[in-house]
């Protein structure tokens, strides 16, 4: 049943952060409002990439059998040179599985969401929509939002999970969007469709290439097949307003190799994503008003953590309310000031290695010349059964930041070593 009066929480933005977050909340007992802009609660786009550390996640929801229904458990992680097709490094999803407790695995978006939409409506979550929040600000004991036909609604914590574009963030902080140049298009097919292409079925394949990447994988038990194809964008080199448009998309992928260049005719044509993340800052919490998700950290998606990053931050901040209340005290007498305190001193640093760490994998990624033999032969010589360049990824999400794992850092290449990676590498 909807909440009566006023919620403990009000949470602006009903996409996957502001969901997971308001059933995370939820769960703890407390009355959460969501306000979202749009119509209708719902995601654009098609597949996800969820890691062990959000499976994980899922699976302490009672959410994750359901997931699994949904979406599909890829065998291997694959990544090719775009150019040559050659496999550079390959992760086996089963043993990732065996390390980490938990699968790797894929599922739409839309599917993502619909499953946390239905577990908000279950646990009494009022979810409201047509609801565009246009300012911010603290009062005594809580915060207070105002909407854009000039009502106003307060409670004792206001989260704004309100995405890159978030007010809360331009208000509280007031920096820009960082272009990347970069354009993702997106397309899920049936997979029939692409059977003929030389695609691997049961895998994630990366195909990474000068200034472009491909992504391939299955989606919906197998039956569809979802690709990303992402590139640099002259245009946006030049400075121009309209850039990434679908003829740049083909003329960035002349020259990859026969699998890729049959996946991009698939692409969708109609809508493309121009790829946007922000520096990381260092205070999401203003009062009670708190950042979460892409408000408060949009990523590049080269790690596919965006989605899991605002999904930890709410089973963070939910398991600090748990923590931090009294076992007799009512479930809204929330010390938020402990709980925001703890939730910001263990996030603010793990998303920031994320964005930073996105950016530089990017670049990795689109290499050319000289430098992508060097990629190439770094990454083949990667043994994926070290771990140590996923386990502060995959690993269990740190309450606390001495929970939080040293990062990854690679050797250094010689030029010796590079000859040799090229003439041992596989086809
Ligand atoms: P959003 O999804 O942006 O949701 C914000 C919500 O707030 C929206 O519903 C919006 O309508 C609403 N809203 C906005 N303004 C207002 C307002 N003023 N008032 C009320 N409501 C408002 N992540 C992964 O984990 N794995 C992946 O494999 C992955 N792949 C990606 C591939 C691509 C091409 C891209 C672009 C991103 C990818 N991501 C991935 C990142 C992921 O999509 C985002 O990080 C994630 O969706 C952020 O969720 P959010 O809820 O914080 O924000």
């Amino acid at each position: 049943p909807p909440t009566e009066g006023r919620p403990d929480v009000l949470i602006v933005g009903g996409g996957i952060g502001g969901l997971s977050t308001a059933f995370a909340l939820a769960r703890e007992g407390l009355r959460i409002r969501v306000l979202e802009r749009a119509p209708e609660f719902g995601e654009v786009g098609a597949g996800l990439q969820i890691a062990p550390n959000c499976t994980r996640i899922l699976d302490e929801y009672g959410l994750l059998d359901e997931a699994k229904e949904l979406g599909v458990v890829p065998e291997n992680m694959v990544m090719r040179d775009a150019l040559d097709s050659r496999e550079l490094v390959r992760l086996d999803l089963g043993d990732l599985e065996r390390r980490y407790g938990f699968p790797y695995m894929v599922i739409h978006r839309s599917d993502l969401h619909g499953l946390f939409l239905r577990a908000c409506r279950e646990a009494g979550v009022d979810l409201v929509t047509d609801q565009t929040v246009v300012d911010y600000e603290n009062t005594d004991g809580g915060a207070r939002i105002t909407l854009a036909d000039g009502r106003t609604e307060e409670a004792p914590l206001v989260i704004a999970a309100d995405g890159l574009r978030s007010v809360a963030r331009q208000k509280l902080i007031g920096d820009d969007v960082v272009s990347s140049d970069y354009v993702a298009y997106r397309a899920a097919v049936p997979i029939e469709q692409v059977r003929d292409n030389g695609i691997a079925e049961k895998d994630v394949t990366v195909y990474v290439g000068p200034r472009c990447h491909f992504v391939q994988y299955a989606l919906r038990g197998g039956d569809m097949f979802n690709q990303v194809a992402v590139f640099q964008s002259p245009k946006a080199l030049a400075g121009q307003e309209d850039w990434g448009t679908p003829d740049e998309l083909d003329a960035a992928f002349e020259g990859t190799c026969e699998t890729v260049g049959k996946g991009i005719p698939l692409m969708w044509r109609d809508r493309w994503w121009q790829m946007m993340d922000r520096d990381p800052i260092d205070t999401w919490v203003h009062g009670r008003i708190v950042l979460l998700g892409d408000a408060a950290h949009p990523p590049l998606q080269y790690m596919a953590q965006g989605a899991i990053m605002a999904i930890e931050d709410g089973w963070v901040l939910a398991r600090h309310v748990s923590r931090l209340r009294a076992e007799d005290a009512a479930p809204s007498a929330v010390d938020w000031d402990a709980a925001l305190a703890a939730y910001e001193a263990v996030r603010v640093e793990h998303c920031r290695r994320i964005l930073t760490t996105a950016r530089a994998w990017g670049e990795l990624w689109h290499l050319d010349g000289t430098e992508r033999l060097q990629r190439n032969a770094i990454m083949r010589g990667v043994d994926p059964a070290e771990y140590a360049f996923t386990d502060w990824v995959y690993g269990p999400t740190a309450l606390f930041p001495d929970e939080e794992p040293p990062m990854f850092r690679p050797v250094p290449l010689t030029s010796a070593r590079i000859e040799e990676s090229e003439a041992a590498a596989p086809d």
